[in-house]
């Protein structure tokens, strides 16, 4: 089967690409296309050529799945070259995505038009790479520097419209006028508009004002993106073209863009696991319980998505956090008879969550989803309240559900197929990262979040300030360290599941009671304008506080632990490890099925470095001997509960840790 088909119109080619599903760039795909264009270049009566395609999108981009290797020729860059040579008009015919390497190469033709439906950008900077076939070149060349930059630099897709307004675009047509209007113009257009036919001009003169545009926190190859826009104006095509085509290949083999391709793919597969062949339950009206934190943000996100919906709390003043008019509110469950799903967030307590499914499933339709949003609790035994047990699953969003971005799945042993599937479709309508999970403590994200926290603590017991953490973790890449986090959460929720937990913790286990020392002296956190730090008059960032210092070194003294000084490297080498042991113990056990998925968790719902890939694949980079000795730190921080870990200080990788690496 041809990827590119060609049909002869009298004395215009009408060139399709046929590559389902997205039409992606493959090195196939380029070598059809290249030769399908050099066949109706070589036509003595050729007048025209329209490129189009027989699917939903024009050209989605180029096959992630080819960059980790060596290119195959025919590259992009020739592809593009090709089509801009041919000497008559080319008119690319746009319909669905057209997006980084498929835009690179519409803008090699003459004209483009668009359905209404079109979507056009550059989201190369989000691979941690620049445009390569042209696309900062060409386009700054025919929309201007400044909507290039953007386009570029943000990664941000365009609809047809904005499109067309900003000139990438020539015109929209309705999706059936599509080809007629394509090869009518290649009919009535003789002039050719190659863009690489326009020469250096002077050079952009707003350059600081523009870079100054980028998000503070951009990642390097962002600023590059944005230079190559800037600086290949004043250059000729020619030049430009090498100039972008030299980053783009240095950037390509990069760490940062394997990590982010890494995620892509690891998202595409959990999406894959979460997919089904069951017909999932349709839902319009939604009943969210609880409106404390969590639930009054899971109202507001369901209601901004346009699902009709309503919350109940027992308590008013709870309701009055609510102040979207478009969500009802009630103290009463009966309003939630008529809902399609309902998720509760009440207090994190077994016997609340059962009286509350009891009663719900008294009142709610035989077909209604049952949800629960506990972070904790074990979601099997929770089901047993229920007589039909099918019906209900887990669906745990993150503080804050609006803005982050994770969601895990975790069915029960009794959900139903058809269950699962309608909760891991609600999370993906919602616009999630829906990440399936097992039941275990803490599920994937807090489980392997858990171990950061307490190897950070750990840390500041050993004789690191919370300060030095925090700077280091912000070296290493993440917002804020894990202190001013806390601070900024509130220590109190921690708190009192310590104080639930402590009865059946294991004396054995290493614990450092600083955390608890804070919160009896009221320190809170920035709430109380005071925790790990201190927030003199609300201060937006914390100072360090002599009197923690000496509550620390007290706590130092009553367990026994002679401080000593901790360095950045020491920092970073113990905190991943530690999220790599509570990664391998999450995998080992089942609760997540495969590493990806915890990687996917970790930079979806914790703000870990993307860049990075996540805590696994970043362990992955350290060289064998530095794996080794980050995984022993970790192992003598606390050998009874890193037990598993003993091997690495006899110099072998534990198991565990291998069935991890090996899931990369
Ligand atoms: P919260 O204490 O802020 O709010 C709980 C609300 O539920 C309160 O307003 C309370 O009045 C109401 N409530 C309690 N029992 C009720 C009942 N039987 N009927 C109606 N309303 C009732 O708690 P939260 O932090 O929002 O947590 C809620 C759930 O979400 C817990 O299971 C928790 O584990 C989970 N969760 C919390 C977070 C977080 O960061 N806070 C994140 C993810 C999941």
């Amino acid at each position: 089967m041809s990827l590119v088909t060609i049909e002869r119109l009298d004395t215009i080619a009408v060139v399709s690409i046929d590559h389902p599903p997205v039409n992606a760039g493959t090195a196939k795909q380029r070598e059809a296309l290249l030769d399908a264009i050099t066949t109706v270049g070589a036509w003595p009566e050729l007048s025209g050529v329209v490129i189009t395609t027989t699917g939903k999108h024009f050209y989605a981009g180029s096959d992630l799945k080819e960059f980790d290797g060596p290119l195959t020729e025919p590259q992009l860059p020739a592809v593009v070259a090709a089509v801009e040579a041919l000497d008559v008009p080319v008119v690319a015919a746009l319909r669905g995505l057209t997006l980084g390497g498929g835009l690179e190469f519409a803008l090699g033709c003459d004209t483009r038009i668009a359905t209404p439906d079109a979507h056009l950008g550059f989201p190369e900077v989000g691979f941690g790479i620049v445009p390569g076939a042209g696309g900062t070149v060409r386009s700054a060349r025919l929309i201007g520097v400044e909507a290039a930059f953007d386009l570029v630099t943000t990664g941000r897709r365009v609809t047809a419209f904005e499109a067309c307004s900003l000139g990438l675009v020539d015109e929209i047509v309705a999706e059936s006028a599509l080809l007629e209007r394509a090869i009518t113009l290649v009919g009535s257009v003789d002039d050719k508009r190659r863009l690489v036919d326009i020469g250096a001009k002077a050079p952009f003169d707003g350059r600081d004002e523009l870079l100054g545009r980028l998000p503070r926190r951009h990642r390097p190859n962002v600023r590059l993106a944005g230079e190559l826009v800037i600086n290949g104006i004043a250059l000729s095509a020619s030049e430009a073209l090498t100039a972008e085509r030299a980053r783009f290949d240095e950037l390509r083999v990069s760490d940062e863009s394997n990590s982010l391709r890494y995620l892509f793919f690891a998202r595409q597969s959990a999406a894959k696991a979460l997919r089904s062949q069951a017909v999932t339950t349709p839902i319009t009206r939604v009943g969210v319980i609880g409106a404390g934190t969590m639930g009054a943000g899971l109202a507001q996100l369901f209601a901004d998505k346009g699902y009709e919906t309503v919350v109940v709390d027992g308590h008013p003043d709870a309701l009055a956090r609510i102040t979207d008019d478009a969500i009802l509110t009630s103290t009463s469950l009966d309003i939630c008879a008529d809902c399609d799903l309902v998720i509760e967030a009440v207090f994190e307590d077994m016997q609340v969550k059962h009286d509350l499914l009891r009663e719900l499933e008294g009142l709610v339709r035989p077909d209604a989803i049952l949800a629960t949003n506990t972070s904790y609790l074990d979601i099997n035994e929770m089901a047993t309240a229920l007589s039909d047990p099918s019906r209900f699953g887990g669906l745990h969003f993150f503080n804050p559900p609006q803005r982050n971005n994770l969601v895990e799945v975790i069915p029960a042993t009794t959900t139903s197929e058809q269950t699962r599937a309608t909760l891991g479709a609600l999370a993906t309508a919602l616009g999630k990262v829906a990440v399936p999970s097992g039941i275990g403590d803490g599920f994937i994200g807090n489980r392997v979040y858990a171990d950061y926290r307490t190897q950070a603590d750990f840390l500041v017991e050993d004789g690191a300030s919370p300060a030095e953490v925090d700077r280091a973790m912000e070296l290493f890449g993440m917002a804020m360290g894990p202190f001013a986090v806390a601070d900024m959460s509130g220590l109190d929720i921690a708190w009192s599941r310590r104080k639930r937990l402590a009865p059946s913790r294991d004396p054995r286990l290493r614990y450092v009671a600083i955390a608890d020392r804070l919160c009896e002296t009221g320190r809170l956190g920035k709430k109380t304008n005071a925790g790990w730090y201190a927030y003199p008059d609300g201060a937006r960032r914390g100072v360090e506080d002599p009197t923690v210092t000496g509550l620390i070194e007290r706590c130092r003294a009553e367990a026994g632990v002679p401080p000593r000084s901790i360095d950045v490297a020491e920092i970073h080498n113990r905190v991943l490890g530690a999220m790599v042991a509570g990664a391998a113990v999450v995998l080992d056990s089942g609760v997540a099925e495969r590493t990806g998925d915890i990687d996917l968790a970790l930079t979806e719902g914790f703000a870990f470095p993307r860049h990075l890939g996540g805590p696994v694949k970043a362990f992955s980079r350290l060289t064998g001997d530095e794996q080794l000795s980050a995984l022993a730190a970790v192992h003598s921080s606390d050998p009874i509960a890193y037990t598993a870990l003993a091997d690495s200080s006899n110099g072998t990788l534990p198991p565990l840790v291998q069935r991890l690496l090996n899931g990369l």
